[in-house]
């Protein structure tokens, strides 16, 4: 901000010019390239740029984006400029981009990878920490949660400045904030159990019950939280109620609202402005986007995970609106698709289910397994034509969602 030495400043321009021309040749939207680049010549950027300003990190297996978007959104309503990662480039090229694109603001609200949170602790000084949730990301990655969260708890630990705001129903994610100094912590919930039912301190098994989850032998339980979300509605740390009433649909994406009136609040957001910023966000880097295709209302949610499909089958519209699954298993999916064992398709049975993408097969085969009857699709223009007029839910992963996203014509 203004301080910056001749070569981080020359780097700073060279990341901004190289993803300018990236975005000028159709090649993304540049922040990649340009922050690549800027890094080559400054090694130290995103330490450079981030210092003097209220840093924000976010990060999770799902809902990083989102959230993401939703503490920006929050944050402006103080009346404050935010620098921010809005598309998910969660590395480190992806931060030095968004800090370097708006040099003048005085927070950065951004999303990192869950392997890249320690170093980007080191390197931005946070005055936040939100840790989200933590599960199987895909099957090729599988060890590696422990092992990431290990990482967190150490990196936090050595934070004594940072405040973590943390999701209490997640064990993974409470073990590792509780070796921060100063933690608030969300009632967010936790669907998906099937990575959290080992004790992170002991190893022993978890029990869950009404209150939470708790080890019985080393003591490790669910810590008290301040913020709840309950059902629809939000309870502050004062305990007051609010009604949420987002635009963005599902559970998992009202958890994500109150990790960011939680983070909000902390910067001295009032809720009451911050609410209404948070319901105008409709659709977040092409998920949640609805469009109309011949008479058909087309509704894209991305979902990369075990996890993941478990929240989008809960906003799927009613039975019997159909739904297109589509899942590929390129470098971004995981190779491996035998996550797809992982997920419990039988509340698809009684709706039209559509299957597509290039591993189609793959889930053609765990669907019969599990009695859901399907239809097979080569596109997503031919799905459009299997459906009658009305609704189809699209859930894809990751480049299945981008592939879908380009042949509609909505790629960013
Ligand atoms: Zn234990």
């Amino acid at each position: 901000m203004g301080t910056l030495s001749l070569r981080a400043r020359l780097a700073t321009t060279i990341a901004g010019a190289a993803g300018t021309m990236s975005r000028l040749s159709g090649r993304g939207d540049g922040s990649v390239i340009g922050g690549a680049i800027g890094l080559r010549v400054e090694p130290d950027l995103v330490r450079l740029l981030a210092a003097g300003r209220q840093i924000v990190l976010v990060t999770g297996t799902n809902g990083k984006t989102t959230t993401t978007r939703l503490i920006t959104a929050a944050i402006e309503s103080l009346g404050r400029e935010v620098a921010s990662n809005a598309f998910g480039a969660n590395m480190e090229a992806g931060l030095v981009s968004a800090l370097g694109r708006d040099r003048a603001a005085p927070f950065g609200v951004l999303e990192v990878d869950e392997r890249y949170l320690a170093a980007m602790t080191e390197a931005t000084s946070p005055r936040v920490v939100t840790l989200l949730n933590l599960s199987r990301d895909q099957m090729d990655r599988a060890a590696e949660i422990w092992m990431v969260a290990r990482r967190w708890r150490e990196v936090l630990a050595a934070a004594p400045d940072s405040r973590v705001v943390a999701n209490a129903d997640d064990p993974l994610v409470a073990w590792a904030a509780g070796a921060a100094r100063r933690v608030t912590w969300v009632a967010a919930g936790q669907r998906w159990h099937e990575d959290s039912w080992c004790c992170p301190e002991c190893g022993s098994h978890l029990r869950r019950d009404d209150l939470g989850w708790r080890c019985g032998d080393c003591g490790l339980a669910r810590p008290a939280a301040t913020w709840v979300l309950d059902d629809g509605k939000v309870v502050d740390a004062a305990g007051r109620v609010r009604q949420l009433s987002l635009a963005l649909p599902g559970r998992a994406n009202r958890a994500n609202a109150v990790m960011a009136l939680a983070v909000a609040d902390y910067f001295g957001a009032d809720i009451d402005q911050a609410l209404p910023r948070l319901r105008e966000v409709a659709s977040v880097a092409g998920r949640y986007t609805q469009l109309e295709l011949r008479g058909r209302r087309l509704r894209l949610l991305l979902a990369k995970n075990p996890a993941g499909w478990l929240e989008a089958f809960d906003v799927l519209a009613p039975a019997p609106a159909p739904v297109l699954l589509a899942v590929n298993a390129n470098g971004p999916d995981g190779k491996d698709t035998s996550w797809l064992w992982d997920v419990d398709y039988r509340v698809l049975r009684g709706r039209p289910v559509i299957v597509g993408g290039e591993r189609r097969l793959d889930l053609a085969v765990r669907l019969e397994a599990d009695q859901v009857s399907f239809e097979l699709t080569d596109s997503i223009e031919a799905a459009v034509d299997q459906v009658p007029p009305g609704i189809l839910d699209v859930i894809a992963n990751y480049t299945a969602f981008q592939q879908i996203r380009v042949a509609l014509g909505r790629a960013e």
